[in-house]
């Protein structure tokens, strides 16, 4: 992964008339790994199928689970085939559900997700730019009033020919504010552009009878600190481990307190609004807070980690 991706060394924050402010992930991230690895999508999903097929999984895709359920000592789950909408039931001695934010295992099984979600959607392009920027850290622009913009570079699968003007990711709470930036100039049109919404929410539980959750199935948090691919990653390396050592019943009192940390932590960065002026960058330290909290994993991913996968 290091080999492919990019290490991302901190956060700029720049307001008009002011001096910029850093924040460098160096000597405030004590781990082997400090900083945020930007890695693109298609070769995070292609590392993990490779590794999941040499440990002898087998990937199965066209598959939707439309219900599961607990039935006596095993879980019943029902399939459809994408192909030809055939059914198909399976029995297995349990399951980890990480089938995302909509969880269609947490609505079968009546799990609550308690926790709230911001009105407005926030906007999201990536696109190519002309632009000054160091290619290794994020950028925060603060606008007036509470209006800020977020740049960071979009790492390219290396399998794709480098592109002529690098892509970054632009993110922010209000809609083309892009064009109030004056040294930052679109090189072409966006390749990817979406709205999505901030939610800070946690399942009420992680185990139902043999039915375990994981991911974004069992949590969501907004994407500041990089944080949400990797604690899925953190539940199912915790997942395996206690399956091989048969103790999964731990599994709940081990990951719902971690995740449950970081979801209460990143929405108390996000609700605090560190971004008010780069006078107020330190408060970052919040975000920093969040990148090293019960990690076991630094690289993040940057490209692409929020385009869902389709299963049909
Ligand atoms: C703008 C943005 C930026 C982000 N940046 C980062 C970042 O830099 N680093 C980071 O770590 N995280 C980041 N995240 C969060 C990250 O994208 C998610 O936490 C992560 O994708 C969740 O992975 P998951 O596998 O649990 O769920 P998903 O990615 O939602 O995957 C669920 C999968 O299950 C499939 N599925 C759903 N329902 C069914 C069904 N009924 N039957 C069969 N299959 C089904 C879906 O098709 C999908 O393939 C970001 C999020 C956003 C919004």
């Amino acid at each position: 992964m290091l080999a492919l991706g990019l290490p991302f060394r901190g956060v700029r924050f720049s307001q008009r008339g002011k001096p910029a402010r850093e924040l460098l992930f160096k000597g405030q991230v004590h781990h082997k790994y400090p900083f945020i690895l930007g890695l693109s999508q298609a070769t995070t999903e292609r590392l993990l199928a490779v590794a999941f097929e040499n440990a002898g999984g087998k990937i199965e895709r066209g598959v939707e689970l439309i219900g599961c359920r607990n039935e006596a000592k095993t879980v019943l789950t029902e399939l459809r085939h994408c192909s030809d909408n055939s059914r198909e039931t399976v029995f297995a001695s349990w399951i980890l559900a990480a089938d995302g934010a909509h969880s269609t295992a947490r609505k079968t099984l009546n799990v609550d997700f308690p926790g709230s979600s911001f009105e407005k959607p926030w906007h999201l392009a990536d696109l190519p730019l002309s632009t000054p920027f160091e290619e290794d850290l994020g950028h925060v622009l603060f606008l007036d009033g509470n209006r800020f913009i977020f740049f960071i570079r979009v790492i390219d699968d290396i399998t794709e020919p480098p592109k002529q003007n690098p892509i970054w990711r632009v993110i922010s709470p209000q809609e083309n504010t892009l064009e109030e930036i004056a040294d930052v100039e679109p090189a072409g049109a966006p390749i990817w552009k979406s709205a999505f919404h901030i939610s800070h929410r946690i399942n009420r539980q992680f185990q139902v009878g043999n039915v375990f959750f994981a991911g974004d199935a069992a949590h969501i948090h907004s994407p500041i600190g990089a944080r949400g691919m990797n604690l899925g990653l953190e539940d199912a390396n915790i997942f395996s481990r206690l399956v091989t050592s048969r103790q999964m019943r731990r599994y709940e009192d081990l990951r719902k307190t971690v995740d449950k940390g970081v979801v209460k932590k990143n929405r108390t960065v996000v609700a605090n609004r560190p971004w008010r002026n780069s006078n107020e960058a330190p408060h970052m330290l919040g975000a920093i807070e969040l990148a090293r909290a019960n990690s076991a994993v630094a690289p993040a991913i940057s490209e692409n980690c929020y385009r869902p996968g389709s299963f049909c």
